[in-house]
């Protein structure tokens, strides 16, 4: 279903495209399949509403996020199986993921009573310079499969406490936890036009969002390709643009660090949704002195990672997303063994009835990879350890800021000071350090380099949906 002007409707050519479970291959919906012209009303009625949502109080906005964030509190179980379903990750994760979108309602809920504006001592004493913030207006939001739900809730509470209307294109693999958002907007009785939701041609409605001067803002989660060809499509209507794109992670132990920790650091950074994360850990840089020694705990801890269906009982690491994935995740292994990498866990899919029609891949491990591998520079996305090895942390650095991305990072040890010089020398937005999780509602998340532009989450993630208005006021008499 397409949500318009507060409206479930069809697509207007009533065609429908299927949405199918990665670890089954069944079909578990099917959804209308929108296109340019459902678009074109979404716009409209989010720029009608616009002008009555951007006048209410931040109470009022706040009251309404409030509500929304209460019915999905309410909704976890049942949301939980959904996200299961459609991209695979294990229930106990997909539930961690509702935790974490329900965080950021509640976060912006509050933070859109403290848009602050600033006075400006005068040059001259007849004058006064006062600065005020205001919501941009119409924001077009573009989601991804892996976190279909977080990352709807980290665009749509800064928009909506902000002031904004907003459209929504959700990932056409992961339309259905969205409409679950949204059916609890409606719910929550959020005015007719605020929130709308489109699914089906990413061309089409996208280049209808691209393409329209009402929109003002484009906020866009994904990979780094399509990012590039919406900044430059952002260009002819000087549209403000949020990019929250790939990343290469280096995640770097030290032999001082506590490897125990890190090696359970690295099974979250690496396996959680089955690599399948922007943050997620691409290449493990390991002082060379105990190299074997953690790869040893590292696949011995991957062996016993439990693979299936999400659903199940004790499973740890669900499927990919779908084929093409799991064709890239067996390329990236080949390519690095062919290459002198020592695979020492895992590096196929499992065998069994049961993983027959999804699309598993067992946790690999992969000793003594190298910077000539596929894996070293592209975003493998899928449950693949690399261990490289270093000798002093200078070289480290290096290495590790060898890539076009600057998303996350990770560092393992227990010096104080190499703490903070190993952070402040990566160029990375994010750095994890002893810490492999570092994401939460009220810290900035985002990148550098082209891992993107702007930050979500935190006072920073609601600026990006506002402009500063500069009013110089003359006294009279
Ligand atoms: P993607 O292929 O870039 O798709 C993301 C969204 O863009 C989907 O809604 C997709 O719609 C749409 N899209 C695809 N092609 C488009 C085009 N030519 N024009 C306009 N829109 C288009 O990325 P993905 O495979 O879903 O997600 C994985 C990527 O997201 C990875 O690179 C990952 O690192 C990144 N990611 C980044 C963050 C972050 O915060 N930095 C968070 C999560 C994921 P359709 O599904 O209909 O094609």
């Amino acid at each position: 279903m397409l949500y318009i002007n507060g409206e479930w409707c069809k697509a207007l050519t009533e065609k429908t495209f299927n949405v199918c479970n990665p670890a089954t291959g069944e079909v578990i919906d099917t959804i209308a399949d929108g296109s340019t012209e459902e678009t074109k009303l979404a716009i409209q009625a989010a720029k009608a509403a616009f002008p009555t949502w951007a006048k209410l109080t931040a109470k009022e906005r706040f009251n309404y996020l409030h509500r929304v964030a209460e019915i999905l509190r309410s909704r976890v179980d049942q949301i939980a199986i959904l996200i299961t379903k459609e991209m695979g990750k294990p229930i106990a994760e997909a539930k961690g993921e509702i935790g974490l979108a329900i965080d950021y309602l509640d976060w912006y809920a509050e933070e859109g009573k403290r848009i602050y504006g600033d006075t400006i001592p005068s040059s001259s004493p007849d004058k006064r310079l006062i600065v005020i913030r205001q919501p941009i207006g119409v924001v077009g939001a573009i989601t991804p499969w892996n976190f279909p739900i977080a990352m709807i809730t980290r665009k749509l509470a800064p928009a909506l406490a902000a002031g904004c209307t907003i459209v929504m294109k959700p990932a056409s693999e992961t339309p259905l936890s969205a409409i679950e958002v949204v059916k609890a907007f409606h719910e929550a009785e959020v005015p007719k036009g605020v929130v709308n939701l489109l699914n089906g041609s990413a061309s089409k409605i996208v280049g209808a969002m691209m393409e329209s001067p009402i929109v003002r803002k484009i906020t866009f989660t994904g990979s780094t390709e399509v990012g590039k060809k919406l900044v430059r499509q952002s260009a002819d209507t000087m549209k403000k643009v949020s990019m929250e794109l790939g990343g290469h992670a280096p995640f770097i132990v030290f032999e001082d660090a506590n490897l125990e920790t890190a090696a359970e650091g690295a099974i979250a950074s690496k396996f959680r949704n089955a690599g399948q994360t922007c943050v997620c850990t691409n290449r493990i840089y390991v002082q060379k002195s105990i190299a074997e020694k953690f790869a040893a705990i590292l696949a011995d801890k991957a062996k016993n990672l439990v693979i299936g269906n999400g659903l199940e009982n004790g499973v740890s690491i669900g499927p990919l997303i779908d084929e093409r994935a799991v064709q890239k995740t067996q390329q990236h292994v080949q390519d690095a063994v062919g290459k002198g990498a020592h695979l020492i866990q895992g590096g196929k899919q499992p065998e069994g009835k049961e993983y027959t029609n999804g699309y598993f891949f067992e946790p690999t491990v992969l000793l003594h990879a190298t910077h000539d591998m596929k894996i070293a520079s592209e975003e493998t996305f899928g449950p693949v350890a690399p261990i490289f090895e270093f000798d002093t942390e200078e070289e480290v650095i290096k290495k590790a800021n060898d890539t076009v991305y600057g998303l996350a990072s990770y560092v393992y040890t227990k010096d104080g000071s190499r703490m903070f010089r190993v952070a402040e020398a990566l160029e990375y937005g994010i750095v994890g350090i002893n810490d492999a999780l570092p994401t939460v509602a009220q810290a900035p998340f985002g990148g550098v380099k082209e891992s993107g532009i702007g930050r979500e989450g935190g006072k920073y993630g609601i600026d990006d949906y506002l402009e500063y208005k500069f009013l110089s006021i003359g006294l009279e008499g």
